[in-house]
């Protein structure tokens, strides 16, 4: 999966130390980043290689986490037309990007560029907020309030009926590849309570028997994903909600039109469907 960057170490420590010259300047437009390609691989631009546009580059920095030895900071308003072979990408590029350990910076650096960019404001009472200096923090000298990064858990499902598995197509988005039923939490429920209601609620099928995978941290949708398996229970008729899916179909395991991809735990899941280890 996308954050499986081993022998290469994430460490989200918060460390807030000035950035140097070969510090990572990690550069964001809405869903864009900026990155030079180059062969099959990608690089991120440095503070050295910004340093002389922006003379308060080292000045007010956002410290973001390191990846081995190397700092990772979130750079915004700095001027970055004069670096050669530079470009805005958008994010969905790290899916497929190498390497992979920097593809996973890229879009860990985009959750905490979306989690900035929308705390600038205290939701309390609307003044500005200041980075706290000791941890991820954002402050409110004027009401006090606290807000660290959010993160929304969601369930990725795989329904399974003996030697099939219950993949689905989402509507109106641009992923349009097969998928497993997946949703957000809700305020009070446990995350088996989440699947139940899920599966009933986009296919109308009941289950039993839910356990859970795996987790997975998912930046595109600023999520944390927790994968279940669970077993139907009683009729296999789908009753498909179509506001949210645009089919769900039954398939034999020797039949799954699947193939491996380094991204995602829902392709983990289905591959593990596919290949009999569940
Ligand atoms: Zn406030």
């Amino acid at each position: 999966m996308i954050q499986d960057i081993a022998p290469h170490q994430f460490d989200n420590a918060f460390y807030p130390v000035a950035p140097d010259r070969d510090s990572i300047a990690l550069c964001y437009e809405s869903k864009a980043c900026l990155v030079k390609k180059s062969g099959e691989e990608f690089v991120f631009p440095k503070f050295g290689d910004l340093e002389n546009e922006n003379e308060e580059i080292y000045k007010n920095y956002t410290f973001l986490f390191r990846i081995d030895e190397e700092r990772y900071y979130l750079v915004t308003n700095a001027s970055y037309g004069h670096l050669k072979d530079y470009n805005m990408e958008d994010i969905s590029y790290f899916r497929i990007a190498e390497p992979q350990y920097r593809a996973f910076a890229g879009i860990t650096g985009h959750q905490l560029y979306c989690w900035y960019k929308s705390h600038r404001y205290c939701g309390a009472c609307g003044s500005p907020m200041k980075p706290d200096s000791k941890e991820r923090m954002m402050y409110c000298e004027k009401c006090h309030s606290m807000e660290y990064p959010k993160i929304c858990p969601a369930v990725i499902i795989g329904v399974t009926d003996g030697n099939r598995i219950l993949l689905s197509k989402y509507a109106g988005r641009t992923y349009k590849k097969y998928a497993l039923l997946a949703g957000y939490t809700e305020i009070g429920e446990t995350l088996e309570e989440t699947v139940a209601r899920e599966v009933m609620e986009e296919v109308g099928l009941k289950v039993r028997n839910i356990r859970y995978y795996k987790s997975q941290p998912w930046a595109f949708s600023g999520t944390i994903l927790m994968g279940f398996y669970c077993d139907l229970e009683g009729s296999d008729k789908i009753r498909l909600d179509q506001e949210e899916l645009a089919l769900a179909e039954w398939f034999e395991r020797e039949e799954i039109p699947v193939e491996p991809s380094r991204d995602s735990l829902t392709n983990e899941m289905i591959m593990q469907f596919k290949n009999g280890r569940i």
